[in-house]
């Protein structure tokens, strides 16, 4: 059995990065992957502009000037933004400037309006600037040519100003993984179905599916497929038909009816792993599909227990799937320290994830255990989780006021 370090390590290494390009429009851009670096097609600022309302001056007229010696000069035009400046600035003279208006030839220097006094075309200026100041130079931000942006990078807000900026109308950004679930059991109902005894609601479809699109994937939501292994074998190779990644949940582990992995095998699939040391989630399996016109599928076979299914994807399936997705980091799960509020025991053998809620406080994290019973088959405490504790392998209890290891689900 693989320790979750190395089982984690593994699947990484299991997953392609991805290789063809997509253009989108920029207006469908955002939470994509930028696929290739960006280069400035303009100099930032595209031309020396003023920092400032103000005068432009040159600073030789201005050096050394002081309220009780103040420098007059002629105002020779305004130039309002979006305007060009009409005239030079010579000697003795100004043009009243706005902010990020275009410095006039002849200007080397912005005088804020504030330490000025005007009156009809002259205006004095009160206080010395530095040389150059409240001037915001051509290219000073990044010339054309430059790299904007570097591929892998996840595309949010800021990064849709620079694109905009750029004039970069279509983005090219990865193509998104597609996730085919399938959820296997002969008790499982849809939740619009009365239940018989003995039946339950396939929960983990929806609750898979809401994390696959949290990981920047499409979810291909296949539906309940009963524990036939003809069945089960239909419904695999529709999902390899259709996705890039196949996660199910159930049937993987040794009872009578879990068939997961010999049909894995039959349809020639290399199995990698079959359980890990992780609690709860023991049985995890992981296979590949050879390549078929450059795609080969990752099958990720989770174990059925709604608690089992989730912390698994958390930390195995949602890095991969982040990796898929082309991001150049950023792919593992984000561990914190935090204080345990309350005692977090576990049974030493496996590394545990004890679900709950991580808060900041004034002096750092803290960890609020779920109330409730924590057992992989009790899902109604899981609702509000936002952290898993990871109490690891040699330790039997983490006392309350001691700091946890803490991994950033919400
Ligand atoms: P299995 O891994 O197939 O042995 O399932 C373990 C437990 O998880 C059983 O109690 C199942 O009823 C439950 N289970 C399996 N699949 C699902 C599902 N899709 N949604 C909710 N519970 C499930
Ligand atoms: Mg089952």
């Amino acid at each position: 059995m693989l320790s979750v370090a190395e089982a984690a390590a593994k699947i990484l290494d299991l997953t392609p990065l991805p290789t063809e390009v997509e253009p989108v429009p920029l207006d469908t851009a955002l939470g994509r992957i930028l696929a290739q670096a960006i280069p400035s097609p303009l100099d930032f600022p595209h031309w020396d502009n003023s920092a400032m309302d103000g005068y432009a001056v040159r600073y030789a007229d201005v050096q050394g000037a002081r309220a009780d010696q103040p420098r007059s000069l002629t105002v020779i035009e305004t130039i309002p933004a979006g305007r060009s400046p009409t005239r030079p600035v010579g000697p003795g003279q100004a043009a009243r400037i706005l902010t990020g208006s275009m410095l006039p030839a002849g200007a080397d220097t912005v005088v804020m309006q504030e330490v000025t006094q005007r009156s009809g075309d002259r205006v004095l200026v009160l206080a010395a600037p530095e040389p150059a100041q409240f001037v915001r130079h051509r290219g000073s931000y990044c010339r054309a040519g430059d790299p904007l942006m570097a591929p892998g990078l996840v595309i949010g807000g800021p990064e849709l100003a620079v694109l905009a900026s750029a004039q970069c109308s279509e983005v090219p950004v990865w193509p998104q993984p597609r996730v085919a679930i399938l959820s296997a059991g002969d008790e499982l109902v849809t939740p619009d179905r009365p239940l018989r005894p003995g039946q339950i609601v396939d929960s983990n479809q929806y609750a898979l599916a809401a994390l696959v699109r949290q990981a920047g994937a499409v979810p291909i939501p296949l539906g309940i497929v009963p524990d036939q292994p003809q069945a089960l074998s239909a419904a695999v190779q529709s999902a390899l038909a259709q996705a890039d990644v196949i996660v199910s949940s159930g049937g993987v582990s040794v009872g009578d009816y879990d068939y997961v992995d010999e049909i894995l095998a039959d349809l020639g699939a290399t199995l990698h792993m079959r359980s890990v040391a992780v609690k709860p989630g023991k049985p995890l399996t992981v296979a590949t599909f050879a390549a078929e016109s450059g795609h080969a599928p990752l099958y990720f076979g989770l174990p059925g227990n709604p608690v089992s299914a989730l912390v698994t994807f958390w930390r195995f399936v949602a890095p991969a799937l982040r990796k898929r997705s082309g991001r150049a980091a950023g792919w593992g799960p984000l561990f914190v320290p935090a204080v345990t509020h309350c005692d977090l025991k576990a049974g030493g053998q496996r590394e545990t994830y004890l679900w709950g809620r991580l808060e900041m406080a004034a002096d750092g994290y803290r960890f609020e255990l779920a109330g409730g019973g924590h057992n992989s088959g009790n899902l109604i405490n899981l609702a509000g989780t936002n952290a898993l504790a990871v109490v690891p392998v040699g330790t039997k209890l983490v006392s309350a006021g001691e700091t946890v290891q803490v991994m950033v689900v919400g």
